[in-house]
């Protein structure tokens, strides 16, 4: 049997960089919890017969997070041979806490004191020796990311897994709950394995269900250990878990006296920096600064040259596959299909990578050097009075870029509720393939107003924090806020291979996967709008999709936009929302906007464009739903919720706006009104408590 070791540690410990360097793979570096929910097992360099598994990272082993609960499945099921514990130097309290509770699993404990280097910078003495006498391991000093220590840290790792001996733990607490442990533990010690023996004892004394239930203690020992608990518990009034967070506190506080002697705080370049970063008045602007900037380096100035450059190299490209496919005799319609249907759709998505790989370079830059973590914080002051978290934030920003990408940044949200939440609203904002739309309807109806595209904006942004409000307030989404853990990591320079590692993953999950999609997509849509049912090729009005979308369209009437060619131009939309004008164009024929007048009310056509705005994405971005989701029925859940939306803003709107233009009151002046009151009481009725 070869030796297995656990890397186990805080988020943002450096544990990913550490697992790369020890065993020369290349895992996603960053804080993207989401990403390491499993573990990762590797070989190390230097001991081909030694496994090294990469937990997620955790800051206890509660039972609370998903994360937490794979890593002590994974520590109690699979038992290693010995855990590094990576301790964040330039953290070390909040780090400890775990180490005294991974000390307390059985395993032998080595800790790599990590971003040593970031300590020795600012200052900061740690008295190494004493530390480690005081905590029961070994200490190897670390710094993953200049891989330094790395070598004696594995041979000393390597040979403490060989001893096979068992560790119960340093950390004791006060004399009245040691003396409550040690009757728990007589009483437990025939039901566990003997190796966990403090752990469970601990965890016992926590009431932790999920321990309690995996015991099958008897009702007599159940009872006798609640009466030892209880006594506790009215000593100190405090509930045993509480009691014991403390107590671990209390014991690290006393030891960080004793070896941690720190620098003077806000006199290093990185906190003077992160003092102006994080002020109270100027974080915000600055912060909106930078990203205008980000916004228009990555889509104004290299957008506009590099979209250019992409469809014109699309278009040729086309047209070389064109007289080839022509050359060789293909069936016309195939032709057809092939050029006009699949390269021109997929052409459409590639032409936005260039600068989508800049946009991803400056995010990633901004991430790996600890920007992006500050800035979640400051939000969650905002967004916390929403029912969402700070990290919602991100990606409904980079959504205003692309959905996408937007989605795919969700997985900085640790709670899972929100995040679903955060997965379920993030394309509400308009994204850029929407703004043709909103520039086709201000220009053709409403004279260009600039009103039209603030109101899309604001309205996109009120739905988002409407919805974290109503679906917070439902049982399947009720949560306490999560606290804002979120270890603000040191600023540093940025790693050119962790940077060029989140580029090349976020680039090649868009071509990936909204290539196949889109390539699928687009040859369905070009196949349903130019064949009749009875497979003819035929005028588009004839064509499959025109029926389909006669029979669709009365549900849009009350929104509207009854016609066939509105609902066709939105069903396109979810294949590529920048579909939606240019189906518009083909199915009415005009060569001016204005045109539209002919068609649309203005309170229609407003309620056209809302409802494209809020309603299902496109399926590139239902696509990231369902990876960033993992089940089908959240994902269809979310689809369907973003419909409802979108149809009830519409209805509100159009109906109302018909009256206020003089239309007389009926049955669709009913529903509109009876959906705003059931969206106000969604909005203000109690929350469902989910201790009851
Ligand atoms: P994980 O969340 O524990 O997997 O941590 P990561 O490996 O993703 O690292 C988090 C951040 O800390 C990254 O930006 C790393 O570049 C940085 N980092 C990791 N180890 C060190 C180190 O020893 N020194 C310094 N200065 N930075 C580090
Ligand atoms: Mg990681």
């Amino acid at each position: 049997m070869g030796i297995s070791i656990a890397l186990a540690g805080n988020p943002n410990s450096g544990k990913t960089t550490m697992f790369n360097a020890l065993t020369g793979s290349a895992q996603y570096v960053g804080n993207r919890p989401g990403v390491t929910v499993e573990h990762t097992t590797g070989r190390l360099k230097t001991h081909k017969d030694v496994d090294l598994v990469d937990l997620p990272g955790i800051y206890s082993l509660s039972p609370y997070t998903a994360e937490e609960v794979v890593s002590r499945d994974y520590l109690l099921d699979e038992h290693p041979d010995a855990i590094i514990n990576l301790v964040d130097a330039s953290n070390i309290e909040r780090n400890l806490y775990l180490t005294t509770q991974l000390c307390e699993v059985g395993f032998p404990v080595i800790i790599a004191l990590n971003m040593i280097d970031v300590i020795q910078k600012n200052g900061d003495r740690i008295d190494i020796p004493k530390l480690s006498k005081l905590l029961g391991c070994e200490i190897v000093e670390t710094s993953a990311l200049k891989e330094t220590g790395l070598e004696i840290l594995c041979e000393k790792a390597v040979r403490l897994a060989k001893t096979k001996k068992h560790f119960h733990g340093i950390c004791r607490f006060s004399p009245m709950i040691e003396d409550t442990l040690r009757k728990i533990q007589e009483l437990i010690l025939p039901f566990c394995e003997e190796v966990h023996m403090r752990w469970y004892t601990i965890k016992v004394f926590e009431r932790d269900e999920r321990v309690l239930s995996s015991l099958k203690l008897s009702p007599e020992i159940r009872n006798t250990i609640d009466h030892l608990i209880a006594r506790c518990e009215r000593y100190y009034d405090d509930e045993s878990d509480s009691i014991i967070i403390n107590e671990r506190y209390i014991w690290i506080t006393n030891i960080i006296s004793k070896c941690v002697v720190r620098h003077k705080a806000g006199t290093t370049p990185a906190e003077k920096v992160d003092n102006i970063m994080t002020n109270r008045i100027f974080a915000l602007p600055l912060f909106i600064l930078i990203m205008c900037g980000v916004y228009y380096i990555s889509i104004q100035l290299v957008g506009n040259i590099t979209t250019e450059w992409m469809e014109t190299l699309v278009a040729w490209f086309g047209s070389g596959v064109n007289a080839f496919l022509s050359s060789v005799g293909t069936a016309e319609w195939l032709n057809a299909l092939i050029v006009d249907g699949i390269i021109s759709g997929v052409g459409a998505v590639l032409t936005f990578i260039p600068q989508l790989m800049i946009l991803f370079l400056f995010l990633a830059l901004l991430e790996d050097c600890g920007y992006m973590a500050r800035i979640a914080f400051i939000m969650d002051r905002i967004f916390r009075k929403f029912g969402l978290s700070g990290k919602s934030f991100i990606p409904l920003l980079v959504a205003s870029g692309c959905g996408v990408p937007g989605i795919m940044s969700c997985r900085t949200i640790e709670s899972e509720t929100d995040r679903k939440i955060t997965v379920m609203v993030t394309t509400f904002v308009p994204c850029g393939a929407k703004l043709p739309i909103i520039a086709l309807i201000s220009g053709g109806i409403f004279g260009n107003s600039a009103l039209i595209a603030i109101s899309v904006y604001f309205i996109g942004i009120l739905m988002v924090f409407m919805s974290g409000v109503i679906l917070k307030k439902t049982r399947s989404f009720a949560s306490e806020p999560a606290p804002f853990v979120m270890e603000m990591p040191a600023y540093h320079l940025p790693s050119t291979k962790n940077v060029a590692l989140h580029v090349w993953d976020d680039v090649r999950a868009f071509v990936v996967k909204a290539g196949t999609v889109i390539f699928v997509g687009s040859g369905i849509i070009w196949l349903l709008s130019n064949f009749s049912f009875a497979f003819q090729l035929v005028d588009s009005s004839e064509s499959m999709l025109a029926y389909i979308g006669r029979a669709i369209a009365p549900v849009f009437a009350p929104l509207g936009f009854g016609h066939w060619e509105a609902t066709v131009a939105t069903l396109t939309g979810i294949v590529a929302k920048e579909n939606i004008v240019s189906s518009l164009n083909i199915l009415y024929t005009f060569d001016s906007p204005a045109f539209l007048q002919n068609i649309f009310t203005a309170p229609g056509a407003y309620a056209f464009l809302i409802f494209n705005m809020l309603c299902s994405p496109c399926v590139a971005a239902i696509a990231a739903i369902s990876k960033e989701m993992g089940s089908t029925k959240d994902t269809l859940f979310a689809i369907a919720y973003q419909t409802i939306v979108a149809y009830a803003v519409a209805l509100i709107i159009y109906q109302f706006g018909s009256l206020l233009g003089g239309a007389s009151f009926g049955a669709g002046s009913i529903a509109a009104a009876l959906v705003l009151l059931l969206s106000l009481w969604l909005l203000f009725r109690p929350a469902h408590n989910k201790s009851k």
